[in-house]
């Protein structure tokens, strides 16, 4: 018989539990992915994922072409596309990895019933774009964790399925035209630049990434990962974040790594899990407050804008900012930062925010960027919402030589960038603070008290 492996954020032939279970079915697997119209319509497809997506489709349909197989593309509604391939291959099971947002849960409802009228299967498979599935650890009387610690002690005592070994063969049937298609093209995103330091997609770059990452960086990422000076964190992300890596993979590595910082990596895996079990239990928290609050947020464009582009007068938070813009990425630490600067400080409306830096991470995820931000503006499932950060003080510890503010602020030339004379800063171009912090700090504890 045949079935369909349908690929979404689960890009990678190795340790891949929807591609294994589809060739155990049957003889012959489609190995599909469908450029989805109803992704692209919530506006969620941008140039920096477009290009990152479509170098990740390549890489895919190289690794099924060198087992024998190749990778089919179609474009249009996922639930029409795949229903269609299963008619015209006589497929009689689709396999799909399980998702955790709204949209992920509505597919995989309108693909089983759509299959059952033709008689036809779908197999969804949990343990594949999380460690540990959603769902599998619940605190009593509850459907998710909403403290991580807690969280944090389950996961570490879990059993991770083992990781699958990527097959030798993918034998494909007939199916369309034997080309893959230009997915740029197909995915039509608002015109926009790609930010000029994106990173290469696909698994066998991020592959390679891990195994350098364990060669040597790793080591030093307990002492090192808030040091925005250090630059030391893995910048796996994007690679998690469309499965070119996988989750279980990453962890069963770095643990039989064992070394210095393989614990606190490992954390930050789970960070990944806890993100996706809150959003697979309340999938509404990727638009609406986690923890309702009452009062108005303020929402001056100047300042917004000013943020955006990195010209609030706070040189870490504007090197965050430009560095977001430059590479469609930053280190967790200048992503909160930044956050906390424009949901606590300037005290605007997180999916503001949210929404930004959706438009140009690519490795930008519903689950962790959303419950990051809610986590940061203090609406989410942070244990001390009333915390703000202090830009200075950010700045005086995790990048204490202005380094980092200099790598991306070229004009300030000033060895303290933290505190930069006026006369500086106006040769320089650059702003006075857009706001008084010890105001700002007194407004919102006024506002959320
Ligand atoms: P490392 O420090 O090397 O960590 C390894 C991996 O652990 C990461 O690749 C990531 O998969 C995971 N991880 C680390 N920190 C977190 C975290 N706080 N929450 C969830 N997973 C984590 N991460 C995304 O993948 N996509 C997003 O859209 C995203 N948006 C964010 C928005 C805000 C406001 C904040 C504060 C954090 C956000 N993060 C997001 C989480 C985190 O900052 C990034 O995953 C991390 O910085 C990526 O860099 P890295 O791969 O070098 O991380």
């Amino acid at each position: 018989g045949v079935s369909v492996a349908l690929f979404t954020a689960d890009l990678r032939v190795h340790d891949n539990p929807v591609l294994r279970a589809a060739l155990r079915d049957a003889e012959r697997v489609v190995p599909l992915f469908v450029v989805d119209s109803g992704i692209r319509r919530t506006g969620f497809v941008v140039p920096n994922r477009a290009a990152f997506l479509a170098d990740s489709l390549a890489d895919l349909d190289a690794a099924l072409r060198a087992r024998g197989g190749r990778l089919v593309v179609r474009a249009g509604d996922v639930v029409e596309e795949t229903c269609r391939v299963a008619v015209e291959t006589g497929a009689s099971v689709v396999h799909i990895a399980g998702g955790v947002s709204r949209y992920a849960a509505r597919r995989e409802d309108r693909l089983r019933a759509e299959l059952a009228q033709g008689g036809r299967l779908l197999r969804v498979h949990d343990a594949s774009l999380t460690a540990v599935p959603p769902g599998t650890l619940t605190p009593a009387g509850k459907d998710h964790f909403a403290v991580f610690t807690p969280y944090f002690r389950r996961w570490e005592g879990f059993s991770v399925r083992d990781v699958l070994p990527a097959p030798d063969a993918v034998p494909v049937p007939e199916v369309g035209s034997a080309g893959l298609p230009d997915v740029k093209t197909l995915l039509s995103c608002p015109p926009g630049p790609v930010s000029p330091g994106l990173p290469a997609g696909g698994e066998t770059e991020g592959r390679r990434r891990l195994r350098s990452w364990l060669a040597g960086p790793l080591d030093r990422y307990e002492e090192q990962h808030d040091d925005l000076t250090a630059d030391a964190t893995s910048r796996l992300s994007p690679y998690l974040h469309f499965g070119c890596l996988s989750p279980a993979e990453a962890l069963h590595r770095v643990r039989a790594h064992a070394g210095p910082g393989a614990h606190a990596f490992v954390r930050q895996l789970a960070w990944r899990d806890f993100h996706h079990q809150v959003l697979a239990a309340r999938p509404d928290a990727a638009h609406h407050d986690y923890r309702p609050r009452h009062d108005r947020w303020r929402a001056d464009a100047e300042q917004i804008r000013a943020w955006k582009e990195g010209r609030t007068g706070y040189p870490v938070v504007d090197a965050a900012m430009r560095q977001l813009r430059h590479e469609g990425w930053m280190p967790g630490r200048a992503r909160m930062l930044a956050a906390s600067f424009l949901a606590k400080t300037l005290y605007v409306d997180w999916r503001v925010g949210a929404r930004h830096f959706l438009d140009l991470l690519v490795d930008g995820d519903i689950a962790n960027n959303q419950l990051n931000w809610q986590w940061v503006a203090g609406t989410g499932t942070d244990t001390r919402p009333n915390r703000v950060l202090n830009p200075l003080v950010q700045a005086r510890r995790f990048d204490p030589r202005g380094a980092y503010a200099h790598r991306w602020l070229p004009e300030l030339r000033a060895t303290d960038a933290m505190h930069l004379p006026d006369a500086v800063r106006r040769e320089a171009g650059y702003p006075s603070p857009i706001v008084d912090l010890a105001e700002a700090t007194a407004r919102f504890r006024r506002l959320r008290g």
